[in-house]
């Protein structure tokens, strides 16, 4: 069984998806792309034969050659074409943010309980990275007892031009946001925004490094160092503090060298390579999905809308410098 999607932005992770999607994921065809950068479209499908640019995103979405979309175009835009899509009854693998505002998020639940049916998967790939999963397993397992604290680090090499503070939750803290809560199988009620000494390789408004102290409903304290410019690498670290132990999240498996009195291990640079396996993971599991019927298998439009109030409340807590309350309370019966 197979389904036709078209790819909704051709940039870095669109092109990247719609490669994956065409060689590496099974049951699923990509036939269609949109960018309103036209060139970067059409490089996009030079090597997926029969796969034609579309001239507008809602051309794509309405398109009769078009089963499923996939929406890797800039942040701003995630909502708008989630929303047409699901009101084309098509369904939509977007990646994270799910929108740039909670309340743009909620549109997005409220539309999908309206017509009652889940058709959104958010790419909250983290769920699908294996030391994230085997950390996951043994949490619920309570070999360790329950978890108390967890420290997470969220380093890139160089932030993107234009990087602030906003980007800094919505576009890289999001990813906690969303991956802590399903870890730890609990969600977040306040946060703390805390900026330390600024790095002098930090441009314009960005407070970088930053620091957010999130609390869980259960009391579990997450602190999160977000770390745009750390010059070193792109590191994800993850460590959690139970009753009985610790578990923490392995450093990505590489050689170990040997050389001019030294013991060491590359860091990866590329964003595109720490997750490289659990991109393929997660749209396999999207695909299987659709093909089943049931359109998600994996973070939900709920989940999508709870991340963004966490981001929220993180960008209000920048501002004010107090920690701020988050109310993610009265999650629906349909996404239970
Ligand atoms: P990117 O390289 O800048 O690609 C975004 C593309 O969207 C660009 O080609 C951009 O064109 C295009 N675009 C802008 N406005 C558009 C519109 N109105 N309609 C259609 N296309 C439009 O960025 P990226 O790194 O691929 O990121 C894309 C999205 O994926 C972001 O939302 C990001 O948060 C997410 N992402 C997720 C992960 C993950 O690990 N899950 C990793 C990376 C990115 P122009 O360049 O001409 O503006």
């Amino acid at each position: 069984m197979s389904f036709r999607v078209g790819v909704l932005g051709t940039g870095a992770i669109g092109k990247d998806h719609a490669r994956r999607l065409h060689r590496t994921i099974h049951g699923v065809e990509v036939v269609a792309v949109y960018d309103v950068n036209t060139d970067s479209a059409h490089e996009c499908i030079k090597d997926i034969p029969g796969a034609v640019v579309m001239s507008t995103p809602e051309e794509l979405i309405n398109s009769d050659i078009v089963d499923a979309i996939v929406i890797t175009s800039a942040s701003f835009t995630h909502e708008e074409f989630c929303l047409k899509s699901i009101e084309a009854n098509k369904p939509v693998f977007v990646e994270k943010p799910l929108a740039l505002s909670s309340e743009g998020s909620r549109k997005i639940v409220d539309l999908e309980m309206k017509l009652g049916r889940k058709l959104t998967q958010v790419g909250f790939m983290r769920r699908f990275d294996t030391g994230y999963l085997a950390m996951k397993k043994l949490l619920d397992s309570g070999e360790i007892g329950v978890p108390l604290v967890a420290h997470c680090a969220h380093r890139n090499v160089k932030a993107m031009p234009g990087a602030d503070n906003l980007e800094a939750v919505n576009g890289s803290g999001i990813h906690e946001f969303d991956c802590m809560s399903w870890l730890l199988d609990d969600y977040f009620v306040s946060v703390q925004a805390i900026f330390p000494r600024k790095t002098k390789n930090a441009l314009g408004e960005l407070s970088d490094p930053q620091i957010l102290i999130m609390t869980t409903s259960k009391g579990i304290v997450v602190d999160l160092e977000i770390f745009l410019n750390c010059k070193y690498g792109y590191d994800i670290q993850c460590e959690v503090v139970a009753e009985e132990g610790i578990t923490k999240l392995q450093d990505p498996s590489d050689i170990v060298i040997r050389r001019d009195a030294k013991l060491y291990t590359d860091i990866l640079v590329d964003w595109k390579d720490r997750f490289i396996a659990a991109y393929d993971v997660e749209l396999q599991a999207w695909a299987d999905a659709v093909n089943r019927g049931d359109n998600v298998d994996g973070p939900s439009a709920w989940d999508g809308y709870s991340a963004s109030l966490v981001s929220e409340a993180a960008l209000k807590s920048q501002l004010s410098g107090q920690t701020e309350k988050i109310d993610i309370t009265g999650r629906p019966e349909f996404y239970r």
